[in-house]
This record gives structure tokens, sequence and C-alpha cells, in this order.
């Protein structure tokens, strides 16, 4: 009775760790073919300056379309991506795509480029973003790169280098997602980032806690010289509280979506609209 009792459980738990590392070995093979296959498109979300209320450029966001499994959001491949190091030719396929396409927007609008910490320890980012610029005829105060706290806790020196030489050849460098990895502060005496994105949690918190957070790391970074994006921004009471923060750019659902590349024009024909209106 309790062997049966014990094989049973035994096999109530083992085909859920089979299916679980069933379906990561399959989407790793998915994975490696998908560049091959195309199913990667790069989609753009707006960012806006405060002061102008404008549109000056466009994050790109990594997109798989999975002919079975339909649309697979970045954040449930790129760490199986980092994991097994595809990573590194994805990224290099995603700057290339976003500088090219960049070159065909009007003015000097900007793209911003996320770049995994794994890019950074591939030892060819200069030489991949160099390439991925002439080739796209981009000048390079129009790509921005953005990178995470992750990319400085280890091989600080060689990641520390890589970002002096990106911003020598005149390419901007913002750090993402701040606030939510460690030691956060210290961050930001290494280098002097163009742009500090501070992480939507502190945007969509309406806690003390959130706002004093907020409030303190855009003054820092002013301070410091550094732009300051909200991210996440979806009410308008969320945006007239970061206008009152000192931010000076805003991304959020509220004043774009990411967007096809061939929905860009239309969104900047529209542009200056909704997002002007404060709450009553
Ligand atoms: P991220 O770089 O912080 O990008 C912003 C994410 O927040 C995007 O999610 C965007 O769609 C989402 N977002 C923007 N506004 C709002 C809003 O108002 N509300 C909410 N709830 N979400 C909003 P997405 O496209 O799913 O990407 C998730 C993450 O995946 C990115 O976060 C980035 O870390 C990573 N990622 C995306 N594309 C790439 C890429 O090409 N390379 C690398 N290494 N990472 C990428
Ligand atoms: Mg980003
Ligand atoms: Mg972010
Ligand atoms: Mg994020």
């Amino acid at each position: 009775e309790a062997k049966r009792a014990g094989r049973g459980r035994y096999r109530m738990f083992e085909p859920g760790m089979d299916e679980l590392l069933h379906r990561r070995r399959e989407m790793e093979i998915d994975l490696r073919r998908a560049l091959a296959l195309k199913q990667f498109e790069v989609h753009y979300q707006p960012f806006l300056d405060l002061a102008s209320d404008t549109c000056i450029g466009f994050e790109a966001l990594l997109r798989w379309k999975h002919p079975v499994k339909g649309n697979i959001p970045p954040l449930d491949f790129i760490s199986l991506a980092e994991e097994n190091g595809l990573i590194v030719k994805i990224g290099e396929w995603v700057l290339r795509t976003a500088c090219k396409e960049a070159a065909s927007w009007p003015g000097d609008l900007i793209v911003a480029v996320n770049v995994s910490p794994l890019q950074f320890k591939a030892d060819t980012l200069l030489e991949t973003v160099a390439s991925a610029l002439e080739k796209a005829g981009l000048p390079a105060h129009r790509l921005e790169i953005e990178i995470t706290e992750g990319a400085l806790l280890d091989d600080t020196d060689n990641v520390l280098d890589t970002l002096a030489a990106l911003r020598d050849l005149g390419v901007k460098i913002s750090m993402d997602d701040f606030g939510t990895g460690y030691s956060s502060l210290s961050y930001l005496q290494k280098f002097p980032f163009s742009k500090i994105k501070i992480d939507r949690s502190f945007v969509a918190n309406a806690n003390a806690d959130s706002e004093a957070i907020l409030r303190a790391v855009a003054g820092l970074g002013t301070s410091l010289g550094m732009a300051i994006t909200a991210e996440g921004v979806e009410t308008l009471e969320q945006l007239a509280r970061i206008r009152g923060e000192r931010c000076t750019h805003v991304q959020g659902y509220l004043t774009g979506r990411p967007m096809a590349p061939d929905q860009i024009a239309t969104f900047l024909a529209q542009s200056n609209r909704e997002w002007k209106g404060e709450p009553e």
C-alpha cells in the first residue's frame, strides 16, 4: 500500500520535471533556428522629451514570432539565450536591424538598443556597433545602448573600457531598469551614463517609499548631468507625478506602445496628442 502510494507521488512529480526540461530543450532547438528562419522582428516603443512633449526616439524591443506557439515575449526566452550564448548572435542581429531601420526615420530620432551583459563578455561589441552604424549609415549620436546593472557585476573593468570606447564613438549609454539591481548607486559613480531609466515598479507603485526613491534618483541623476526616463507610465496621473519629479523623459503605454516598424511614420504624423493632457 505504502509503496504504491509512494510510487504514485513519485510518478506525479516526475512528469512535471520531465515536461519542463523537455519544453526547455524544445525551445532551445527552436531558438537556434529562429534567426535563420527569420522569425525575429524588432518593434519600437517611443520615448518623449518632457520639456517639449515630443517623441525623440524609440526603444528597440525584440519580438519572436514562433510558427506554432505564436508571439513569445522576450522575458520568456532571453534568459535561455543568455544561458546558451545565443544572445550574442541574436543581439548582433537586433543591433544591425535597429540601426538599419532607424536610418530611415526622419530627423535626429534616436534608437535605443538593449545589450545583454554577455555581449560585453564576447568582446566583439565595439566592433559590432561600429560596423552596424557604418553599414546602416546611421550617425553614432542617434544610437543609444541600454545596459542593466548586471553588466557591471563582474569583469567590470572590461565593461567600463568598452563603454568608454562606445561613448568615444559618439554613442549614448543609458542605465536601464535602475533601482532593481544591487548597490545601484555605486554604478552611477563608475560611469557617466547619459541617461538613467527608472524602473517601472517605482512609477507604478504610488506609495510613499516608491515616490521617495523616484525623487531621490531623479535629483541625483540630474545633479550628475544625466537625463532621467520614467519607464512604464500608463496613466495621466502617473505622468503628472513624474513631471513633478524632475524626470526629463517618459516611456510607457500612455505615450505609445511598442509598434512594428511600418507603424512609425503614422505614429509620428499623429504625435503631440493626448499625452499633453493633464488630469482634471
Ligand atoms: P526593458 O528594456 O526594460 O524594456 C521595456 C519593457 O517594458 C518592454 O517589454 C515594454 O514593452 C514594457 N513596457 C513599456 N511600457 C510599459 C507600460 O506602460 N506598462 C508595462 N506593463 N510595460 C511596459 P518587453 O518588450 O516585453 O521586453 C522585456 C525586456 O526584455 C526588456 O525590458 C529587456 O530587458 C528585454 N529585451 C527586449 N528586447 C531585447 C533585446 O533586443 N536584447 C536584450 N538583451 N534584451 C531585450
Ligand atoms: Mg530597455
Ligand atoms: Mg527598462
Ligand atoms: Mg525592464
